[in-house]
């Protein structure tokens, strides 16, 4: 729903605006009898079946649950850069790197995303500026010694961007980077900025619930199956590698087809494993 244009959703040759594509896959999902509550979930109980989860307003019994709370990508809290969103910064290159052909940009960042978000948008921008807010890189040897290498690539050491302009103009012109150790600033002309400084998984609710690893997500057990039984994950929130829109596609519809499965050889079969509303 953040992005702007989708180029590499398969099916659509020309493109499709991200909000139009989310709009077309619901009114899919109506077609075929899925209801859609919108709230925000306040708590799980997952000690069942049946599980219970819980919004301000209501709660529902389910005998299966698929869990897609996604990742949120971190940012850096700056105004600028939230209303510059889609419109020159990203938090994606594998979806917009494309729009940036010989164009210079900014990566920020030290670790492995923001070295491999660099070496992949070397193919298409005319340079890229890696700010980083230390003089040492978090990321592996490999990708280190890639990056450093790269003609098209160069350091902005001990720096974090202050300003994204030109939030007046509606597109990027450039960042404002300061120097954390001397405090001089200066400017560089940009059209694109790409934050790449880790994601947080959504999965708060789930702590001492479900398995997560050290960064929160959730382990896979086979398929989309996790660590309770009749409760499955698909997308971002258990997958910290790939982070597309069709690999979340396709792990939706390993859940979907789990979860069915599992509810059919329940004792009790189908019938009765709809999801009831309680209050
Ligand atoms: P990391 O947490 O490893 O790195 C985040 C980077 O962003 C760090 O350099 C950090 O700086 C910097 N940073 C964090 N917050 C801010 C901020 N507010 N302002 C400025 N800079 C900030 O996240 P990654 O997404 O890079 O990697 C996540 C995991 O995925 C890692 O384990 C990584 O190895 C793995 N991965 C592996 C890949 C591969 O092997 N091909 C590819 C991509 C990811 P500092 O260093 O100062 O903390």
């Amino acid at each position: 729903m953040m992005t702007t244009a989708v180029e590499n959703y398969p099916g659509f040759r020309d493109g499709i605006m991200g909000p139009e594509l989310m709009a077309t896959m619901r009114a899919q999902a109506e077609r075929f009898g899925t209801e859609f509550v919108t709230g925000d979930i306040t708590s799980v109980d997952l000690s069942g079946p049946p599980f219970t989860v819980s919004t301000s307003d209501d709660t529902y019994q389910t005998r299966s649950l698929i869990v897609s709370t996604g990742a949120s990508a971190r940012l850096l809290g700056l105004p600028s850069e939230r209303q510059l969103m889609g419109h020159g910064v990203s938090t994606c290159a594998t979806c917009d790197g494309y729009f940036f052909r010989e164009k210079p940009i900014v990566v920020v960042g030290g670790g492995d995303t923001a070295m491999e978000e660099a070496i992949f948008l070397a193919k298409f921008a005319s340079h890229i500026t890696v700010v980083h807010r230390r003089d040492e890189l978090r990321a592996s040897h490999i990708m280190r010694d890639k990056a450093l290498a790269h003609s098209k690539i160069s350091f902005e050491w001990d720096s974090v961007i202050d300003e994204v302009n030109d939030t007046e103009k509606g597109v990027v012109t450039g960042v404002v980077t300061r120097n954390v150790k001397t405090g001089a600033t200066k400017t560089l002309e940009v059209e694109g900025v790409f934050i790449a400084i880790g994601h947080t998984p959504n999965t708060k609710l789930f702590v001492d619930q479900l398995e997560l690893d050290a960064n929160g997500y959730i382990v896979p057990k086979g398929g989309a199956r996790t660590s309770v039984s009749g409760v499955f994950a698909a997308g971002d929130v258990q997958d910290h590698t790939y982070r597309q829109a069709i690999t979340a596609a396709g792990s939706g519809c390993m859940a979907a087809i789990d979860a069915e499965r599992y509810l059919e050889s329940l004792p009790e079969g189908k019938a009765v494993a709809v999801e009831s509303r309680v209050a």
